[in-house]
């Protein structure tokens, strides 16, 4: 009777184990049994459910896309810009980019130039006359030009690469004095390079204390701080725009 009982357990236990090793095995079979539906990548290749979950396969163009805004990331990090003064935005109150002016409208008076104003000014602040301004480079690039010109006293032009375009930058009304950099060397973006000069000298030419900055389109080393047309503007870009959306 005894052995009857545990004849009966021991084959139970048999077809226990049996069952069991039999749905292991079963388990990836039904696994790569997946639904053949399809799904549409954005390139327009389709990809299928896989084994062992059945979850659809990456579509290559998901992968193509994060390496793309990977590179937008290293092409923003790349062109960086940063304002050249503190506090500069609140600088721009008399002539920003691209105003017209002449001897008898303009902001600044007295006034001696006329045409579209190719750069933006920014100004100083109540107190700032005797104080040493730093001036910090708005981008990478290299220096091009380290002069005294008339209408700006000391001016400093760097290449620079702004959103894949190449451009010059002009810094004017500087200390001349003050820039220690050569022909040919590198700046880095938010390096100091020079002071402004002081105002109503000649490091200003004359001029009141402020930083005048513009960006021409090209490699070439153009020095109008004013042009006659608005077509010609366009040889110009405006630097708060460009800064401020960095
Ligand atoms: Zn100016």
């Amino acid at each position: 009777m005894i052995n009857k009982k545990l004849i009966i357990i021991l084959i139970i236990l048999t077809l226990a184990v049996a069952w069991i090793c039999w749905q292991m095995r079963a388990e990836p079979e039904q696994s790569r049994a997946c639904t053949e539906e399809a799904r549409l990548c954005p390139d327009g290749s389709a990809v299928g459910r896989v084994a062992p979950s059945c979850e659809f396969a990456a579509c290559p163009v998901e992968t193509s896309e994060d390496d793309k805004s990977n590179d937008q990331a290293s092409h923003d990090l790349e062109v960086k810009l940063a304002w050249p003064l503190a506090d500069a935005q609140a600088r721009v109150t008399k002539k920003p980019f691209g105003i017209r002016v002449s001897p008898s409208d303009s902001p600044v008076q007295p006034e001696r130039f006329v045409g579209y104003h190719s750069g933006v000014d920014f100004e100083i602040k109540a107190g700032e006359e005797d104080q040493s301004l730093p001036v910090t480079a708005i981008c990478a690039g290299e220096v091009k030009l380290v002069k005294w010109v008339s209408g700006y006293g000391g001016l400093l032009i760097t290449s620079c690469e702004i959103n894949k375009e190449a451009v010059t930058v002009l810094y004017g009304h500087l200390s001349l004095a003050s820039i220690t950099k050569k022909l040919g060397e590198s700046v880095q973006v938010g390096e100091q390079v020079a002071t402004l000069g002081q105002g109503f000298s000649r490091e200003t030419d004359g001029e009141r204390k402020h930083l005048h900055l513009g960006i021409h389109r090209g490699t070439a080393t153009v020095l109008a701080g004013y042009v006659a047309t608005e077509q010609q503007l366009a040889q110009w870009l405006d630097p708060v725009k460009l800064i401020d959306k960095d």
